[in-house]
């Protein structure tokens, strides 16, 4: 890649890409037009195969734990919410996320492989919710 080349086009810009995170109560994301890949996180080109064809695509905000760890030192915009989880997700079609779960206090609160959901929230950060009854 030359200095020079021209970046690929975004159909919106990062903060357009979180603030649709409250305006649809859902997590957006992109597909490889090239390759299929799906990334939950703002993008110019593809990580897998670097294409810079990328359509825009709704994320149901479903997904499993892959790594987490509870929060009791927290930075300040999370000072009123320690201890919390901070996660990792798989999502179900793709792309991998970090957010957090304010209803994990302890590690026994989680384990890998939880199913989970997102929660729209006013609240900094992504949160997520721990599926079942
Ligand atoms: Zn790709």
């Amino acid at each position: 890649m030359s200095r020079t080349e021209e970046l690929p086009h975004a159909s919106h810009t990062i903060a357009e890409f979180v603030r649709g995170y409250e305006e649809d109560r859902a997590l957006r994301g992109f597909r490889s037009r090239k390759c299929g890949f799906v990334t939950a996180t703002w993008s110019l080109r593809c990580p897998r195969c670097g294409a810079p064809d990328l359509e825009d695509v709704r994320l149901s905000g479903q997904g499993k734990v892959v790594a987490y760890t509870v929060q009791t030192v927290p930075s300040d915009e999370f000072l009123n919410e320690a201890p919390y989880a901070y996660v990792v997700i798989d999502l179900d079609e793709g792309g991998r996320i970090t957010g957090w779960m304010p209803e994990v206090r302890t590690e026994k609160d989680l384990a890998i492989g939880d199913r989970v959901h997102f929660v729209p929230s006013y609240k900094p950060g992504v949160q997520f919710a721990k599926e079942g009854p």
